[in-house]
Order: structure tokens, then sequence, then C-alpha cells
């Protein structure tokens, strides 16, 4: 079936285009257009001037964890599969398409992940990480990714392998959800991350590290991890208090990127008469953007309060905590998320041959960003999820 929006003002994920037309056969689109080169035998859509973009991705989120739990789970509960596919749902509803999943228990996600692929719900791409590495006792430990020494990270690497996992998360320091880790200390030297990241790259699969100290951030960058986590430069007074050029230096030098894991939450900071920490933060993200070291829009979604359709929200939030335009923001959450996740061929543009991943929002996102939450028509892979 060939669908066309038309009446649309465009961003296709790198600029504005001159084209009001999106032509899209079943999961691909075909062309972006003007109205006389639409094809004739299209179901034509008329938009009303919506401004169309590609769908939204959110580069860190726990599809398993529920948000409204005040605290952090003992273990992964089965009851959550009914829950995790209402989220899917929402999120698509949202305008998210693809999100990366970060970890779970008992891989409820890559089988969620698969139900959506094979069309059975509705739901974002989901590319999903499994159990995460984690040290003894470290950082979510209870989600079954527990390894003492290299020989057991390795086991348990496989073991998501196996599960069909898509990369792979290392837990580098400790974390606020897990009592006993430390989120400012590490939880494996050198010589097991980097062989993990080897281990890693050999099965072709990228590597997400959770790092909130500044030895993780180095850890994490020496090892050569895909995507840096959090990277909250958490020092003896805090987040944000360690930030250290020449550790931002050797983040930038490996071409990792930066995943904040800014949600909208975050709001609350803006509004605070004491704005030290947002100087010091927003101090943070533009050194390292003037590094040239790249973001990625991400959440931590799952996490207490944080609901997993919220980016649109969280994004407006990002871009004023980090100092970066509306443009370089959508971008975050489009084109470049794409390039990191090694999407780029796939989604992330409104461009001929890629998924038909299209958010319809009322307003101008270029103008201000909280026009995104205003959905009014969205396509995951030419599948309506919302329609105008
Ligand atoms: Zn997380």
């Amino acid at each position: 079936m060939i669908t066309a929006l038309t009446g649309l003002s465009i961003w296709d994920g790198q600029a504005a285009s001159n084209a009001d037309c999106i032509v899209f056969e079943n999961s691909k689109i075909k062309s972006i257009c003007s109205l006389e080169d639409v094809p004739r035998q299209a179901k034509t859509i008329s938009c009303g001037g919506a401004t169309a973009l590609p769908g939204l991705m959110d580069a860190h989120v726990h599809m398993e964890l529920d948000p409204n739990h005040k605290t952090a789970p003992k273990k992964t509960d089965p009851k959550q599969t009914g829950p995790m596919r209402i989220r899917a749902g929402q999120m698509v509803k949202a305008g998210i398409t693809t999100a990366r999943d970060l970890g779970g228990g008992a891989w409820l996600e890559i089988d969620l992940r698969n139900q959506i692929n094979s069309g059975d719900i509705l739901g974002p791409r989901l590319l999903c990480a499994g159990q995460p590495i984690t040290s003894i006792k470290g950082h979510c430990h209870f989600w079954g990714g527990e390894a003492g020494d290299l020989e057991e990270a390795i086991k348990v690497l496989h073991r998501q392998i196996d599960h069909g996992a898509d990369l792979i998360k290392i837990m580098a320091t400790g974390g606020r959800m897990t009592t006993g880790s430390s989120p400012k200390e590490t939880q494996f030297d050198l010589v097991t991350m980097a062989n993990l990241v080897m281990e890693a790259e050999r099965n072709n699969l990228s590597v997400a590290a959770h790092c909130h100290g500044t030895a993780g951030i180095e850890l994490a960058a020496k090892a050569g991890v895909h995507t840096i986590e959090h990277c909250s430069w958490v020092g003896r007074d805090g987040w944000g208090s360690d930030f250290q050029l020449d550790i931002a230096q050797i983040v930038a030098a490996q071409g990792a990127w930066v995943s904040p894991t800014i949600n909208r939450g975050w709001q609350r900071m803006l509004d605070n008469k004491n704005q030290t920490l947002v100087n010091r933060l927003r101090g943070i993200y533009q050194s390292m953007d003037e590094m040239g070291i790249p973001f990625i829009a991400s959440t931590d979604a799952g996490i207490p309060g944080v609901f997993h359709h919220h980016l649109p929200e969280a994004l407006n939030v990002f871009s004023k905590i980090a100092g970066l335009s509306e443009e370089r923001t959508l971008k975050t959450a489009t084109s470049s998320a794409a390039s990191a996740l090694g999407l780029g061929g796939i989604t992330g543009q409104l461009k001929p041959g890629l998924d038909a991943d299209i958010l319809l929002v009322d307003g101008d996102p270029l103008e201000n960003l909280n026009a995104l939450t205003r959905p009014i028509g969205v396509w995951s892979r030419g599948i309506a999820a919302r329609l105008p």
C-alpha cells in the first residue's frame, strides 16, 4: 500500500526541506516530494501544515521497570509482561519509534522486541542489552549479570548473545539504585573492560557503559566502549563536580558517544532559584561539545518517576541544561542517535529507502521543542500508531 502525507512542513533529521509531502510504501519511505509528484494510486492523508520529523529515539530505557515504583526492584517481576506492552504502545503514540533497552533481568524486553518485530503488538523498534555485566553485589546485580573476574564476565556476555541481545551493557561504576554500590567507584579494571569490548566486537555487538564517576568514564573510554551512559562526572561534591579535561579528551579521541540520561524531571533544576548546579552542568556539556564529543538523547525511562513515553518532554529540558539549539537537540534524538546506534541505514532521517518512522507534531519544534509534546500523527515502520 502506498500512503502520501501532504501539506507538511518537513524537517528531515538534518535540515528543513522544501518538499511538503512524504510518500511511503508499506514500511519504507519512497520519496520526499511536492504534491505534483505524489503517485496517483497513493492513499492521501492531508496534514494541514503539521511539522513532520523522523520518529524519535531514546537511547536509554528499561522496559521491564515500572516508573511508578518508588524503589529499585529486588529482581525481575515476570508480571511486568503486560505493562511492558502497554509502555511500548504509549511510546510509539508519543512519537518514539526506536529505543535502546539497557538492562533487564529475564530477557522479557527481548521477547517484547520480537513481538513488536513480528507485528503482534505496536511498539518502538527495540535494541536490547539483556543483563548488564556487573561486579559481585555491584550495580543492578539483582538482574543476574554478576561476574567476579574476566572469565565470568565473558560468560555473562555470551549468555546475553545466546538470548539474542543486540548489544552489551557494562556497569563501569556503581549506581544510586543499588545499596552498597557507589556511583563514584569503578567496578572493573581496564584489562577486564577492554577484553569485554573486544569480545563484544568480535560478535558484532557494541558496548554501552554505565559511568557516573570520573574514574569509570576514563576506564570506559580507554576500553573503547561505544556509548558512555550518564557521564555524570561524579566527584566528592556530587554530580558534575569532577569534570576533567584530559579525560574528556580521551572520550573525544576514542569517538565515544555520550548518552546523558536527562529526563523531564531535571526541569526542577532549571526552576531552582539557585542555578549553581545548572551552570556547572551546562559548562561541562559546552566543554564536551567544543571538544567534539557527540551526544545522544536518553532518559533512563523506567527508573522511579521517569516514564517511558516522556522523551518528547525531556528533550526541551536537555536542550536547556546542555545549552544546545533546538535543531541540534532534535538531531540527538534522530539522525545522530541512529548513527550512534548503528541504525543510520535504517532510520533517523526522512529519506527514500529508510523505514517510514514518521512523527507529525502541531507547531514547529525548531522554534520551540515543546511542539514535540503535541504529536498528531505517528507511523512506526509504516504502521500508523496515531492518525491526524
Ligand atoms: Zn539505566
